[in-house]
């Protein structure tokens, strides 16, 4: 066993999880190293915008989450200086002991030693394509609400929301309140989803109450709300090539709406690839319609030394990825014989637990539809990196048998390209089940490769090189 200080745990991801394992790391008297590629430390829900940006004060930028993320930040600012902080640096490869990691501004790449890892890459928008998606004015709804969070502005002047999950009706309000026209809510899910799934929500009533209160106030600002429709295609104006509209199915109706922009999304996905790239056992979890990373209720995974929290091992939310990353460093400690409070384990490993309940509830109310991949016509856009259609992956699985995700990836190029498959896969994986009348979690999952997200061709060392 390695002695309490000469360990080195290297942390990736400041968010809600990456924070609150610093914070439990350096209370013990570690110093851990922190990566993250953001400029400033907060993670997605309480990503803070760039220092030299006119200042929204917090109750602007977070709404009833500010609170929170004020403790946050000011949590991992009081870390200054009993951290090693490394912003605007994207780890993109991970091997036994070592993380390759690239600095944004400068393009500079290095090696960073680490003796543990606390995995907290939290997550990314779960896409399902629409025909039209890849127009300009076509945002995830995750990319929207960044554009807003970060950057102070909109996507467009007369936007429509579309997908399901409890970030469509939020980012819709966001919108909405900062003025923006917000021409309609399109929901996949149908109302009796949500009502059915009242009594598993209200064992969070708070959140439960944000949700009601998110639906009430846009209704009330006269919101079209539509639930249970199908999106059928993002209109486009060929000569401005741009978003003009939106084409939806309501019952038997067929009907449209002009705006000059979409958000759209189906809740959110794992960020799992330095999970993957680090060995990492994973196995099909039903709740999260994904293969994720297998780990302990402490959060230590499969490979000794590594850790997972937060919603990069399965999605939970921020609370969650708080206690979870709080879990993992003591687990960390406990390993390395450092003593811990063993209450406070369990109590954070209760709260944890007593979540999945409304994790479920919030899958029941807010289900990827099922019937999507049977209604993706043939030339819909599945992968836009590589400009493979479902029909594409439909001919490769007739014609040349492909019924595993890596297979697919091999005879069509469906995920790879720079997303790696991060956007397409979960829908490319979709249409694979549909096509080969298999189980979502019999057709595999695309395997994670390095660069797990773009970075300058001339960082990648050379095969044999030794660099
Ligand atoms: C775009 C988006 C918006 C969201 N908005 C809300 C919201 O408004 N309200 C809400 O309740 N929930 C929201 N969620 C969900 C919520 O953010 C999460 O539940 C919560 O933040 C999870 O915390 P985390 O620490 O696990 O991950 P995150 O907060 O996602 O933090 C992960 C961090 O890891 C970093 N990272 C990832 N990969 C790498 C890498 N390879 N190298 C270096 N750094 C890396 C990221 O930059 C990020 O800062 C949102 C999620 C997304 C994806």
């Amino acid at each position: 066993m390695t002695a309490a200080s000469e360990l080195r745990p290297v942390i990736v991801g400041a968010g809600p999880a990456g924070v609150r394992a610093a914070q439990t790391l350096v209370a013990h008297g570690l110093r851990p190293v922190v990566i993250d590629e953001a400029p400033r430390a907060g993670g997605q829900i309480y990503r803070r915008p760039p220092a030299g940006l006119a200042q929204r004060t917090a109750k602007t930028l977070y709404g009833f989450e500010s609170k929170r993320a004020d403790a946050l930040h000011a949590a991992f600012d009081g870390l200054r200086g009993r951290i090693e902080h490394h912003p605007d640096s994207l780890v993109w490869n991970a091997q036994d002991g070592q993380l390759d990691v690239m600095h944004g501004p400068t393009q500079a790449t290095r090696q960073v030693p680490y003796s543990h890892l606390v995995v907290a890459t939290g997550a990314t928008d779960r896409v399902l394509p629409v025909p039209g998606w890849t127009l300009p004015g076509v945002y995830t709804l995750g990319g929207a609400q960044v554009a807003l969070k970060f950057q102070g502005c909109a996507i467009g002047r007369r936007v429509v929301f579309m997908g399901t999950g409890p970030l469509l009706y939020l980012v819709a309000y966001q919108y909405a309140k900062t003025g923006v026209d917000v021409a309609a809510v399109l929901d996949t899910a149908r109302l009796a989803d949500q009502i059915a799934a009242t009594p598993a929500m209200l064992t969070q009533p708070a959140v439960f109450a944000k949700g009601v209160y998110y639906v009430g106030w846009l209704r009330a600002h006269g919101v079209a709300l539509h639930s249970g429709v199908r999106p059928l295609r993002v209109l486009g104006d060929d000569a401005q090539s741009r978003v003009t509209g939106v084409a939806w199915q309501d019952g038997n109706a067929e009907r449209t709406l002009a705006c000059d922009a979409i958000g759209f999304g189906y809740a959110l996905r794992s960020e799992t690839q330095l999970a993957d790239l680090l060995g990492c056992r994973f196995d099909y979890a039903p709740m999260h319609r994904a293969h994720l990373p297998v780990r302990d209720a402490a959060g230590r995974a499969s490979v000794p030394g590594v850790y997972l929290a937060g919603d990069g091992a399965g999605i939970m939310g921020a609370d969650a990825a708080e206690w979870a990353g709080e879990r993992a460093a003591l687990a960390l400690l406990a390993d390395n014989g450092v003593a811990i409070d063993t209450a406070r384990a369990a109590q954070l490993e209760r709260r944890l637990d007593r979540l999945t309940g409304f994790r479920r509830g919030l899958e029941r109310a807010f289900p990827v539809p099922q019937d999507w991949a049977a209604h993706a016509p043939d030339d819909l856009v599945v992968c836009r990196c590589e400009n493979v259609t479902a029909g594409t992956l439909r001919q490769t699985v007739a014609v040349n048998g492909a019924n595993e995700m890596n297979r697919l990836k091999a005879l069509s190029r469906v995920g790879m390209g720079r997303c790696q498959g991060r956007m397409c896969g979960v829908a490319a994986a979709e249409i694979l089940a549909h096509a080969t009348q298999q189980p979502l979690q019999q057709v595999g999952r695309l395997r994670g490769q390095a660069p797990i997200k773009p970075i300058p061709i001339r960082l990648v060392p050379a095969e044999g090189s030794g660099t």
